[in-house]
């Protein structure tokens, strides 16, 4: 495998950053995941977008130009022959010594993409049976809707769940609503066959998959509603699911040991999935 770092190609096994950057030493970096299907990325502009928004409400400067990133990215995907799987990039505030204050203008951000394919079977499977979740308390700062590698609670939150049997963890703030999963939007289909998912204004990472998923329903004449709804509703939904690069749409059958419905994974969910690719953008390697 090889890895992309600050300028260079090398071995994956040798890929390596300093030892005071930023990013290892504060969480002071951004970072995007995107998705590939058949040697397809999917939605880059949406993605290459929202890390131009994290990196400028961090105050980051962009490591190179759109057009530069969009060739390493491909050049990363080709030399690891990845036609399907996932590629994974980060830029910090770059190294130096050990200081809270930003470093000395000009010290270059450090830049990382990695690449790796994946097994569509093994995603099939887990869209087939669904997963079960835990949910847990917010215990986040108010500003994930920036995608910071700063994914500690994060971190916990999927330990905590896969300790209890469950795959995945949902969020909860004080008031009972449903925030958004450990690395993934929330989504039900009520009783009146509407779609709802929170709005993403403020509380949460404005999902990508999310986004794109506002189209598809559209094109399968689905109604979206942004509305914030509590675990109650959730937990009498018709069906509940996922929404990320990585997983698209992943239908959730069980929440704290309670069936969805009738505990297996509903039709509105495979519909999207069936047409997901379809409407989304598609950048060729
Ligand atoms: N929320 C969080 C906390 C996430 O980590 C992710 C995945 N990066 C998402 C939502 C879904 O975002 P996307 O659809 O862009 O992958």
């Amino acid at each position: 495998r090889i890895a992309y770092v600050n300028g260079q190609y090398v071995r994956h096994s040798e890929a390596a950053v300093h030892v005071e950057d930023r990013g290892f030493q504060f969480a002071d970096g951004v970072y995007e995941v995107c998705e590939v299907r058949h040697g397809m990325i999917v939605d880059l502009t949406r993605h290459l977008s929202r890390l131009d928004r994290s990196l400028s409400e961090l105050r980051m400067a962009a490591p190179m130009s759109r057009a530069a990133l969009t060739f390493v990215i491909r050049e990363v995907l080709r030399r690891n022959r990845v036609k399907n799987g996932i590629f994974y990039m980060q830029v910090t505030r770059g190294a130096a010594r050990r200081d809270h204050y930003f470093p000395a203008e000009g010290t270059p951000p450090t830049i990382t993409i990695t690449a790796k394919s994946t097994d569509p079977s093994a995603a099939a499977k887990k869209y087939a049976n669904g997963i079960k979740v835990i949910t847990l308390p917010e215990n986040r700062w108010d500003r994930v809707d920036i995608k910071t590698v700063g994914l500690l609670p994060n971190v916990l939150a999927k330990q905590q769940a896969k300790e209890a049997g469950a795959q995945d963890a949902i969020f909860i703030d004080r008031d009972g609503i449903v925030m958004e999963g450990a690395s993934s939007n929330v989504w039900i289909v009520t009783p009146d066959g509407e779609l709802v998912t929170r709005p993403a204004e403020h509380g949460i990472l404005k999902g990508i998959t999310r986004t794109t998923l506002i189209d598809v329903a559209k094109k399968l004449g689905l109604k979206v509603v942004e509305r914030e709804f509590k675990t109650e509703e959730m937990l009498a939904a018709r069906e509940v699911f996922f929404t990320s690069a990585t997983g698209i749409c992943v239908p959730i059958v069980e929440i704290d040991g309670k069936p969805v419905a009738n505990g297996h994974p509903g039709t509105v969910s495979s519909s999207i999935r069936d047409t997901f690719f379809d409407v989304a953008e598609k950048t060729a390697i």
